[in-house]
């Protein structure tokens, strides 16, 4: 059960305290407070947890300070869209808004390797007016031989090369806790130029540690990756893991699933999955053409796999698109046929817009079919 604190009382501590008593003396429960921070205001939640099905819903909701209560089914109890659930979802992170309404795509480099790349990524990013990007320093590589990432040691010049550029937030993955405190570290040693969605990898998404420990930090968002060979439900407990210890900004990601019958992409693209996790959750949903795909190959009609799989994911409904890029896809040290060249940025984000609006389109429509009488539109 979900407790919305009113506004007065949230920012009363005599008054807010005095609520959460009454709520812990409730027989069987254990209580969690959850701020959530909205673009315009934060919401305070509290987490009923126990025994609540024993809770009358009007008990609860006539308690002074109470706004509204939701009662939430047993699955995905945080990050999930319950019945009468009016919650809002998404989050504004360093000025940019994350949402299941809005769309912001983060081209970038798969592995960072020399500074040379960085530079030249970030200026036709500039050029393009993006303010988000991917720069992975920590790298889970099949091979232990394989090139690692570099590590903490070029975070100061990721940071600062980005924050010339205007990027406002860098999603970048991290595969142990101690990462997160070497980004806040560097991020405060060179005055917080940018930002950082924290990336949980797909061969990370049920190391549960890992997960409790990024949901507990109150700093970074985080982007959650399907795993590759587990259930849809599987993943989705992976977002609610970070939701239960107080994370409330969440991304979810699709990257393709790992099965033969996908070939010859990389993966068996799940892009039909959008619309299920924006009904399922309230959490805004990440596509990721590269690793689903896997290469630049080109269909008869010019346009690369990647761009038609991009396009059907944001035709779907998509809120944020992960897609690698590099100055000299030949030379990188990691997943290099699968990253766009730079001068295909404008095309890729032209390409992009064209899907977005056939979405707007296609949510009008469905608009004003919902708007017609019941007659007409009843099955
Ligand atoms: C990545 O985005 O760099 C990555 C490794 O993705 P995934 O975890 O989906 O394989
Ligand atoms: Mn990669």
């Amino acid at each position: 059960m979900i407790v919305l604190v009113d506004e007065a009382t949230a920012k009363s501590a005599a008054a807010e305290k005095e609520l959460l008593e009454s709520l812990g003396r409730l027989p069987g429960i254990e209580v969690r407070v959850h701020r959530v921070k909205g673009a315009e205001k934060t919401v305070t939640e509290v987490y009923l947890i126990g025994d609540t099905h024993r809770l009358a819903l009007e008990d609860v909701a006539t308690l002074p300070g109470v706004e509204r209560v939701v009662r939430v089914s047993e699955e995905y109890r945080i990050i999930g869209r319950h019945k009468d659930d009016r919650r809002a979802s998404g989050f504004t992170y360093n000025g940019v808004e994350f949402s299941q309404e809005t769309l912001n795509v983060f081209a970038g480099l798969c592995a960072v390797d020399t500074p040379e790349n960085a530079e030249a990524l970030f200026a036709e990013l500039a050029a393009f007016r993006q303010v988000c990007t991917r720069m992975g320093a920590y790298k889970p590589r099949t091979n232990p031989y394989s090139f690692q990432g570099h590590g903490k040691a070029c975070l100061p010049w990721v940071f600062e090369k980005a924050g010339k550029h205007g990027i406002r937030v860098i999603a970048m993955e991290v595969t142990h806790e101690s990462h997160v405190d070497e980004i806040a570290e560097s991020l405060e040693a060179t005055g917080r130029p940018t930002g950082v969605m924290l990336q949980i990898g797909t061969r990370n998404i049920q190391n549960f540690e890992l997960l409790k420990a990024v949901g507990r930090q109150p700093v970074f968002p985080v982007l959650v990756k399907r795993g590759f060979g587990i259930t849809l439900n599987e993943s989705l407990n992976a977002a609610e893991y970070l939701a239960s210890e107080g994370k409330s900004q969440i991304v979810f990601g699709l990257r393709g699933v790992k099965t033969n019958l996908g070939d010859p992409h990389r993966n068996l693209v799940d892009f039909a999955h959008v619309p299920v996790v924006k009904r399922l959750t309230r959490l805004p949903v990440c596509i990721d053409p590269s690793h689903s795909v896997g290469s630049r190959d080109r269909a008869p009609d010019g346009i690369p796999d990647l761009m038609h799989v991009t396009a059907q994911g944001v035709l779907a409904g998509a809120n944020m698109v992960l897609v690698d890029f590099h100055p000299q896809p030949g030379k990188a040290l990691v997943d290099g046929p699968q990253a766009l060249l730079l001068g295909e940025l404008g095309w890729f984000l032209e390409d992009v817009a064209v899907a977005r609006a056939a979405y707007e389109k296609r949510r009008a429509l469905a608009q004003a079919h919902a708007a017609q009488p019941a007659a007409k539109t009843s099955a």
